[in-house]
């Protein structure tokens, strides 16, 4: 049985989902102590436990002391099964987290499974839909699986309500792959989404944001969407050749629209000039896919594990990176460059 202790490193959920969807993938017990010690209201909150409950879920395991606000518990994996899987936070914590711990024992399952989630689609601190669907799973297909994702409804914290489902075509063996440049820039695009809020908040957002980065206004669109309560959302989507960033900044009351196009703004210079192809949030989630990949055995008739370029690593990358190395037999090297860049190779022990 592996211990992990929730206070290391970053100290947030993260460590929870991807102990639990490695424990899955591997087979391994696992015991989580000090659960999101490093925040405000420590322990398993709703979204959590949605999360761990659903890595039992589909694999049938068996999970010790999971209660709103455990700082721990044991989870004793069984084997994946794939299936129609239904998961709802039943608040409006984020949806899309809940995916972290379901998606990577499916990818590579026996069988398609189809996984319906239920709670918020766009929150702060979490992965956006719009990233799930640009961002991550391209990555994930480009190794190997299919997996299609759509949106039903959207969820905006403090109402919820939302609903994304997820099909899965998985493969035997993950498809490692290097993603060292972006390619050539393909399109950009950006995205506010109204809900349930005058449309002109929309308008000027795009509106401050296509002129500060010097695209066209045909560039930008407003979307009004029908939610449970107010929420708002800017996207940006640069696709390039061989990876699509998304950025997202949330509208709140009180901020000004103009502001939050401003927000938008800064964090895509801040990915252009490091000019490296993926960016934090990406950077910290492909991790645990690379990983699997470069865990397989070597004569899988696939590639295992690969290399990318990022910019300065975040806690959660930081954090991740000592996970992975505690459940799989890999090595995670990572290389300082030039400009702030960093290069991330994940490889397995044993072929060096
Ligand atoms: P934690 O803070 O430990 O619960 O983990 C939050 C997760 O959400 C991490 O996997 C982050 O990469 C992800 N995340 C947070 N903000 C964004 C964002 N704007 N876009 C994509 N992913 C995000």
């Amino acid at each position: 049985m592996i211990t992990i202790d929730g206070s290391q490193g970053e100290g947030g959920g993260q460590m929870l989902r991807s102990s639990m969807a490695l424990a899955v993938v591997t087979g391994t017990p696992v015991r989580l102590e000090k659960i999101r010690a490093g925040r405000a209201k420590p322990g398993l909150m709703r979204q959590h436990l949605t999360s761990v409950r659903a890595a039992a879920e589909v694999c049938d395991g068996e999970l010790i002391g999971a209660e709103p606000g455990a700082q721990e518990l044991t989870f004793h994996p069984g084997a994946v099964r794939p299936g129609d899987y239904h998961f709802s936070v039943g608040s409006a914590g984020s949806a899309m987290l809940v995916l972290q711990t379901a998606l990577p024992p499916l990818l590579t399952a026996s069988g398609p499974s189809t996984v319906v989630v239920e709670g918020g689609t766009h929150n702060q601190w979490a992965p956006p839909f719009d990233f799930l669907l640009k961002s991550y799973l391209p990555l994930i297909n480009r190794m190997g699986p299919e997996v299609t994702a759509r949106i039903e409804r959207h969820g905006f914290y403090p109402a919820g309500g939302g609903r994304v489902v997820v099909d899965i075509q998985p493969a035997p063996f993950l498809n490692g792959f290097d993603l060292t440049s972006t390619g050539r820039v393909l399109n950009h695009r950006l995205i506010a989404l109204v809900g349930n809020l005058p449309t002109e908040i929309g308008d000027r957002e795009i509106a401050r944001a296509v002129r500060k980065l010097n695209w066209r206004k045909e560039d930008g669109e407003v979307r009004g969407v029908r939610t449970n309560g107010p929420g708002n959302v800017l996207m940006a989507e640069i696709e390039c050749e061989h990876v699509t960033a998304v950025f997202t900044t949330f509208g709140r009351q009180g901020t000004r629209a103009e502001h939050v196009a401003d927000n938008l703004v800064k964090s895509i210079r801040g990915w252009q000039k490091t000019t490296a192809p993926v960016e934090e949030y990406l950077a910290d989630q492909i991790l645990l896919p690379l990983g699997l990949s470069a865990a397989q055995p070597a004569d899988c008739g696939v590639r295992c594990g690969g290399t990318y370029l990022t910019g300065p690593l975040s806690q959660h990358t930081l954090t991740h990176i000592d996970i992975l190395q505690r459940f799989l037999d890999i090595s995670i090297v990572v290389n300082q460059r030039q400009g702030g860049q960093c290069e991330l190779t994940v490889g397995s022990t044993s072929s060096g």
